[in-house]
């Protein structure tokens, strides 16, 4: 590099040391394997006599050929490119980033464990129902709420789970009534959500402490009003501090309050959803309860909801039979019916019942105790930094704005490459909408004050340097392998295939700028 990419001398900066890697097919040799079999010594099977015109026998001679240790090469190099949260921090707001614990894992891995089968006889399942029976039971104790359903696959999926049986309820009164209100601080899967279960959806703006505006509130709820779909704590962190009222304003119009509990680690042990009458809620297991998000293996949206929606939970449901044996209820007749095919993330309930019990309920309490002081340590080293929008206390993130650096021409997509040249992921980056240059940082608990410290030395300097060199910043990242994107070629014009030779797959425009 000719010119030195920092200004001052930061504390962590660390370069993405890779090699470089080509395309595993630009790699290919006729005729190399990673195998060695011996000679076929029975008739080989006519596969057009049996599977007929199924055999697929085109674009089989671009299939990569090559040895067993350039396979492991190269995959292996290409997993060095990964920032990962075993390098190092994610202040990825909203998305609750924690560490893994690697009991998680390890206990996740025991044979009967990992190899049960869904069509195993519930005679021999007794086990793997045991856990879910058991992660259900914890759940319900830390949300307050009565019944549960483990069959949600994400978040979303738990969203539209969740108002599916909204409108079951409705329905069952006769009237599946037309709207739904959503603040306009909400995660975009909630209007989404709704659109899709087939409501409108009428937007409620926020008042300046980023809360529900409750006047606003009592002029839209009516009789047409299905359910208010609120995250608490909302997008900018910050508690409903109102929350029984807005609960109060919707049961008086017979409308249903859904919460999106994508936050709820900032709620565990302190406070629970059900005993401030939310009706309906999912949880995000991936966030809250520490089971790896998406490469990691399936997420995992339970839903929780009050009595009065239990008969339209997802089907089979686990009940104890009289006998005192665990089984899969099939009978529910007001049921949603099945969301997903048998509980394939089944290993995430797993992970996420390791993490609560190697927790306890005391561990559980402090985790959310410690996700927000450090949010509320980071909040406190920054404000002034950057430009703090909303002034309310903050929960397990806080949310600056890049106002200030704005000046200057730099944008907070600008600050967050630049991080990256600090050897962090970057921040949530325009998010919440509502926040013009959003700049969403959540620590969680598992990061120590040495970790917090660095980040917020990087984002210092990162602050010092918008304001005296503000080219570095708007051109970063300056230290990774590739450097500024095509954002919006990579967005229109992805190549998600191998399409032949070397030369026809890369497009000049979407192609890296450098190697
Ligand atoms: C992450 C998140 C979701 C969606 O969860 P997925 O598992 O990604 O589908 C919904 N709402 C909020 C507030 C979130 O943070």
């Amino acid at each position: 590099m000719s010119e030195t990419p920092f200004v001052g001398t930061p504390r962590k900066a660390t370069t993405h040391t890779s090699q470089n890697e080509g395309l595993i097919f630009e790699k290919s040799s006729p005729g190399k394997k990673a195998y060695r079999m011996d000679e076929l010594d029975v008739p080989a099977i006519d596969a057009a006599a049996l599977l007929g015109d199924a055999v697929r026998t085109d674009g089989l001679g671009a299939m990569p050929e090559l040895s067993e240790i350039e396979i492991v090469r190269h995959f292996t190099r290409l997993s060095t490119w990964n920032y990962a949260i075993d390098l190092g921090m994610f202040p990825l707001g909203s998305c609750t980033m924690k560490y893994n614990g690697r009991v998680n894992e390890a206990v996740s891995r025991f044979e009967g464990i990992a190899e049960a089968h869904p069509y195993q006889p519930e005679s021999l399942s007794q086990g793997a129902l045991g856990i879910m029976k058991q992660l259900q039971d914890c759940l319900i104790e830390i949300t307050g709420m009565d019944a549960i359903t483990l069959q949600p696959a994400a978040g979303a999926h738990g969203e539209f789970t969740g108002m599916l049986m909204v409108r079951a309820y409705h329905e069952s009164k006769g009237n599946a009534r037309k709207k739904v209100l959503i603040p306009d601080s909400a995660h975009g899967t909630n209007p989404a959500t709704a659109a899709v279960v087939g409501y409108q959806v009428q937007n409620i703006k926020s008042n300046a402490e980023g809360a529900v505006d409750l006047d606003e509130l009592r002029r839209l709820v009516d009789d047409d009003t299905a359910a208010l779909m609120l995250t608490n704590p909302s997008t900018i962190g910050v508690f409903e501090s109102q929350i029984h009222e807005i609960a109060d304003i919707l049961h008086e119009k017979g409308a249903l309050l859904y919460m999106d509990g994508a936050n709820m680690n900032a709620l565990v042990g302190k406070t629970r959803p059900g005993d401030f009458n939310v009706d309906v809620m999912h949880l995000n297991l991936h966030k809250t309860f520490s089971t790896p998000h998406g490469g990691g293996g399936p997420g995992s949206g339970p839903v929780a909801c009050k009595a009065i929606l239990e008969p339209f939970l997802p089907k089979p449901v686990v009940v104890t039979r009289p006998d005192g044996s665990l089984g899969f209820d099939y009978n529910r007749p007001q049921s949603v019916g099945r969301v997903r095919m048998f509980y394939g993330n089944f290993g995430m309930f797993v992970r996420a019942l390791a993490y609560t019990l190697a927790n306890g309920p005391d561990g559980l309490r402090l985790t959310t105790e410690d996700a927000v002081l450090n949010a509320n340590y980071i909040r406190a080293k920054l404000e002034g930094v950057f430009d703090l929008p909303y002034k309310t206390r903050s929960m397990h993130e806080v949310v600056f704005s890049d106002k200030l650096q704005a000046k200057n021409g730099v944008k907070t997509g600008d600050m967050g490459k630049r991080l990256i040249d600090y050897g962090f992921h970057a921040y949530t980056v325009s998010f919440p909408m509502i926040v013009s240059g959003a700049m969403m940082i959540e620590p969680t608990e598992s990061e120590s004050r040495e970790e917090l410290d660095l980040l917020i030395d990087a984002l210092q300097q990162i602050a010092r340097e918008a304001a005296e060199n503000p080219e570095l910043v708007k051109t970063a990242p300056h230290t990774t392998r590739i450097r500024r994107l095509d954002e919006t070629g990579a967005a229109r014009k992805p190549i998600l295939r191998w399409q032949g030779p070397p030369q026809a797959a890369v497009e000049p425009d979407t192609a890296a700028k450098e190697w």
